[in-house]
């Protein structure tokens, strides 16, 4: 690629003539090369030889030279220009985007500001109107003139609230004497929409008043008239309906009109609560002396800690997968004969590499390691390379000729339970089919005083973590070393050895540090390919995903279909419950049929329903892989039970607080399967607490936004269940004078690290900078299970109860011993061991001077019921989220105001940490229920990296969200702080759903919740 810099403008349309492109800003072509357009070969630098400035003539009119940058415009007070230019992509960019490239680029946002306000466009071919040169681009524009009105709108419509493609832009300008319209320009565009004029309604303004219009009638003229299509985002229904709201919005504004919607009153709860319950609020604020720094935090804000994937050596190898072409196919041949001869090159392995078992996968091993007969979905892994450099290794990559006969595709997990389906394992589709019932369901129907039944859809979220799935691998003296992100480098192990065919004690795992997990590395990911190409070379090898790889051949959240049939007697108290879930496992099994069963036990939320029927699911398709996902399927049954209980309080006309009320599960009722619950819930006293809260009160919104509160309460199990192996080794030892902790765990950015420091220097009184954690290194720290289920938060307060008091006697003791003090003179403080009568905890010896003692192990179970018939959970945690939105009544977004979450799930072992995890959970929870799915279609993915697929960014978080604490515990209850991985992110979809019932009279059910859906309901209105 060649750049040139003319020096006149002469040279510069010479250039031009000869075929270089022009180039202003450059951000355009930025945006088109990352979407795969072709990279032109010679561009021409027109910026600096264009006019740059702004000028007011006195006719009104506004010249501006081509040059001018977005962000000049933005700060230039130009009507209409200024305000809209402050919507079109970053600041970043709009530093250096410029007029000319807007409109030369033919698709940008300002286009329909430009075109209302009479843009003339003088090029280096003459001067012509802004349509014509659209229509027919020619010559170099040097200049735009701009003629504006008496009254301008504006509107851009983009995926979420952040900057991101538009899916439509309107913009207005009107000109009104005595109160009549006397000129009207009207005009559409962005994104996919082609820039147009609607001069039809235009017309048909002229010599019409504003308040004399009807507003429906209105918005349909607009409609008709706007030309949008389709995209795999948004429908042309969609677009066009924005444009026509939008416009009408701008047409009606000032006039009577243009009143605010209100939201259909229901019934509220009740603010009068006799005891206000004891709750800790989590803050930096509020944290006082509890609030710690998380010591890996200030690295990690720099950037400066490595991840496993930043690491890197001199001679390394560079490692790159061949993904299936295909998502279904049967593979005929594999020829790696040309990708092995190309220089730079060091191994070529496929499935014939393989020397154990070929398959892996946590419950059932399905997945093959390397496709040797069969691809099943697009990131199936076919070879794998290691070559000196990445250019060499994917054109390595290019080279592997694989045959493939495509097969029959089965993408709809209903489809997929036919008899004639195509099959994407040998047998069935269905994985597991989980049924329960109890008391006598069709007679309570029967008699039931209120039915509500509803399909709720949930989507196939992407976990999104910040560090794609890799790392490296090296031969080394005792076997391999393996360092990848991973949730359980003990499982990974295993499962590796038996790929590898070699014992489990030759290979040592190293799964931590972790740049995000919530499940997605819970299984193997690219430890397979990168273990093999290091066992093949002998040499040290490192791979990362791109974030493209890691989108198609990553798990995801199953999505799932349920089926909700719920009844309540005239009072509201629940009578009978019948659900059906189906639940899209993809391609290969994972933890897929888990997450079912676990969505399964949440079938009926915190309450107690007498009669039920339910049925779960699991079904194959070639859906890319499904998976392990924060929530674990409770997240999704909960948004379907929580929405249940709302619609039936509309129709027994109680307020959303008391229906829950009185159907809440009583502290010692058995659980869903019957089984028993470890003991302190405090559901009761959160929902007071959130009965009292002041979220219920009015609040400002914006005058296109109709406001709404919605709550959800919830209890989430926690640890792997009674069927599975659920154990924890953990040890504690003085090693090179800091308190050593040895746990199989992983550190993913949960603040496993912090709360161990915390449990730790609580129990035995030393400072948290002498403890160091060991995490997630097979080689130096035991099996203490998998960093899953929130168990980890138990792990370690449990192993630190078991260890922590023999590790303070020996230590004790070590220094009685060195003093020549008696033990009972002695205590641990901050960096080793002091008199107990001193005035100021001032070691008499440190920790360093005392050598390294001994660990102390222990091995214990994650509590467990009693119950065996069907895998149950003992320890739940319980929270009440409560929800505020603000629903566009334009575009159908929903902003979320604010949510509180109120939890209980024993003490706050550190309070950051436990704040973090709700605060992140609730935006992930938020992400899942607006905006995030990982859409497929014919197998493919359609939301191919982040530009589309759109989690929340910081613009789509709450500017308020509140987390509170309840503490306590029973008396007597033994089992300590509970996990809160999960907690947080349980309730918040069906919070939001009920917010945005409470604002537009409908309930949501297909999540992320489709502005166009949303749309729709407010046009219905009243609720169901
Ligand atoms: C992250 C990102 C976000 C973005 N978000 C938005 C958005 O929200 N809305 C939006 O509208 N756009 C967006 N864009 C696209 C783009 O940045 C803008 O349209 C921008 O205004 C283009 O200006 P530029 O000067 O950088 O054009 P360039 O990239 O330099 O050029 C764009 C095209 O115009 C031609 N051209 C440039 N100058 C002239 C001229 N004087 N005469 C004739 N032809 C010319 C070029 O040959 C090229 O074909 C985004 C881009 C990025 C990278």
């Amino acid at each position: 690629m060649k750049i040139l810099h003319p020096k006149t403008l002469d040279a510069t349309l010479d250039a031009i003539k000869a075929g270089a492109t022009p180039v202003a800003g450059g951000t355009a072509l930025q945006m088109q090369w990352s979407q795969g357009a072709e990279r032109p070969e010679i561009m021409v630098n027109i910026g600096p030889l264009l006019p740059c400035g702004i000028s007011h003539a006195d006719d009104g009119n506004i010249t501006i030279g081509a040059a001018t940058t977005l962000d000049a415009i933005r700060q230039g007070r130009v009507p209409l220009l200024s305000d809209a230019a402050r919507d079109v992509a970053a600041p970043n960019i709009r530093r250096l985007a410029t007029l000319g490239g807007t409109i030369g680029f033919g698709a940008g946002c300002l286009l329909p500001a430009l075109l209302v306000l009479d843009a003339k466009v003088t090029t280096t071919q003459g001067t012509l109107p802004l349509c014509d040169y659209l229509t027919a681009p020619t010559g170099l524009i040097l200049s735009i003139t701009i003629t504006p009105a008496q009254r301008h709108f504006w509107c851009k419509t983009g995926l979420r609230a952040a900057f991101t493609p538009a899916i439509i832009v309107s913009a207005g300008a009107l000109d009104i004497s005595d109160g009549v319209i006397v000129k009207s320009r009207l005009a559409v565009g962005g994104g996919v929409v082609t820039p147009q004029r609607l001069n039809t309604v235009e017309h048909w303004l002229v010599g019409q008043c504003p308040d004399d219009l009807d507003p429906a009638a209105l918005c349909e003229r607009i409609d008709q008239n706007v030309q949008a299509p389709s995209c795999a985002f948004r429908t042309a229904t969609y677009r066009r309906r924005v444009a026509a709201l939008a416009l009408a919005e701008g047409i009606l504004h000032g006039t009577a009109k243009a009143t605010k919607r209100k939201p259909p009153a229901r019934p509220l709860p009740h603010p009068d609560v006799k005891t206000p319950p004891v709750l800790t609020t989590l803050s930096r604020n509020a944290g006082g002396d509890r609030w710690h720094t998380r010591p890996d935090m200030p690295a990690k804000v720099r950037g400066t800690m490595p991840y496993l994937t930043d690491h890197r050596e001199d001679g390394m190898l560079i490692a790159r997968i061949l993904r299936a072409a295909h998502p279904h196919a049967k593979i005929r041949s594999i020829d790696t004969t040309a990708a092995q001869a190309l220089p730079g090159v060091h191994a070529v392995i496929t499935h014939k590499d393989v020397r154990g078992l070929n398959r892996f996968g946590i419950l059932m091993q399905d997945q093959p390691a390397f496709c040797s007969d069969k691809v099943r979905y697009i990131g199936d892994t076919v070879a794998a390379v290691a070559a000196e450099t990445a250019a060499i290794a994917e054109a390595a990559l290019a080279l592997i000729k694989v045959d493939y006969e495509p097969l029959a595709l089965v993408t709809d997990p209903e489809a997929a339970l036919m008899d004639d389906a195509p099959k994407v394992h040998s047998d069935s589709n269905l994985i597991n089919d989980i049924k329960l019932e109890r008391g006598d369901v069709d007679a309570a129907f029967a008699t039931a005083a209120h039915v509500v039944e509803d399909t709720y859809v949930t989507p196939r979220q992407m976990h999104g973590f910040m560090e794609t799935e890799g790392g490296w691998a090296a031969p080394d003296k005792d076997g391999l070393l393996v360092c990848v992100g991973g949730q359980h480098g003990a499982r990974d192990r295993l499962q590796l050895a038996r790929i590898l065919d070699i014992p489990q004690e030759k290979l040592r795992i190293i799964t931590s540090p972790i740049g995000g997990g919530f499940g997605g590395k819970d299984e193997l990911t690219v430890q397979p390919a990168l273990a093999l190409l290091a066992q093949k070379t002998g040499r040290k090898v490192r791979l990362q995903l791109s974030r493209a790889e890691s989108v198609a051949a990553g798990t995801k959240r199953n999505p799932m279909r349920i089926r909700m049939r719920t009844a309540c007697d005239a009072k509201g108290k629940l009578v009978a419950q019948q659900v059906d879930l189906i639940s899209d496992c993809g391609a290969y099994a994972s933890l897929s049929p888990s997450v079912t069963e676990t969505a399964m036990e949440h079938c009926a939320g915190p309450y107690e329903i007498p009669n039920i029927r339910t049925r779960g699911r699991t079904v194959y398709t070639n859906n890319g892989a499904g998976g392990a996902f924060r929530g674990f399927g409770s997240n999704q049954m909960t948004f379907a039970v929580e929405c249940q209980l709302d619609r039936l309080a509309q129709k027994v006309g109680q307020d959303p607080a008391k229906i829950r009320r009185l159907n809440m599960r009583m502290p010692g009722t058995p659980g869903y399967l019957g089984q028993t619950i470890a003991p302190t819930e405090r559901l009761h006293e959160m929902l007071d607490a959130a009965q009292a809260s002041d979220i219920w009160n009015d609040f400002d919104v914006e005058p296109d936004e109709i406001a709404g509160v919605g709550m959800a309460l919830m209890m989430q199990g926690t640890g792997l269940g009674t069927i599975p192996d659920d154990t924890a080794h953990f040890a504690l030892r003085l090693q090179d004078g800091k308190i050593e902790a040895l746990c199989g765990l992983d550190e993913m950015g949960q603040g496993l690290i912090v709360s161990l420091h915390a449990a730790v220097s609580d129990k035995i009184g030393c400072d948290r900078a002498d403890i160091r954690a060991v995490f997630g290194d097979t080689g130096r720290a035991p099996d203490s299970g998998s960093t899953t289920a929130a168990r980890g938060g138990y792990v370690v307060w449990r192993g630190v109860e078991n260890t922590a008091p023999t590790l303070a006697t020996k230590i004790i003791t070590a220094a009685s011993d060195r003093l020549g003090l008696s033990p009972e003179r002695l205590k641990i403080v901050p960096g080793g061991v002091a008199d107990i009568t001193a005035n100021a905890p001032i070691p008499l010896v440190s920790f360093s001077e005392l050598g390294d003692l001994e660990a102390v192990e222990t091995f214990f179970e994650f509590p467990k019921s009693d119950y065996t018939k069907s895998n149950a959970r003992f320890i739940f945690t319980y929270a009440v989220t409560l929800a505020r939105v603000a629903v566009n009544r334009i575009n159908g977004t929903v902003r979320i105001a604010r949510l509180d979450l109120h939890t209980a799930a024993g003490p706050v072992i550190d309070m950051a940490a436990y704040l973090g995890q709700m605060e992140g959970a609730l935006v992930q929870g938020a992400g899942m229920t607006l905006t995030e799915d990982a859409m497929m279609q014919d197998g493919q993915m359609v939301t191919k990296n982040f530009d589309t697929y759109t989690m929340p960014s910081i613009r789509d978080t709450p500017s308020e969200i509140v987390v509170t604490a309840h503490e306590s515990l029973d008396a007597g209850d033994p089992f300590g702080p509970r996990g809160v991985g999960e907690l947080g992110i349980t309730g918040v979809t069906a919070a939001i759903a009920n917010a945005v019932a409470d604002a537009v009279g409908q309930w949501p059910t297909v999540t992320p919740f489709a502005p166009q859906d949303i749309l729709t309901m407010m046009t219905k209105g009243a609720r169901t």
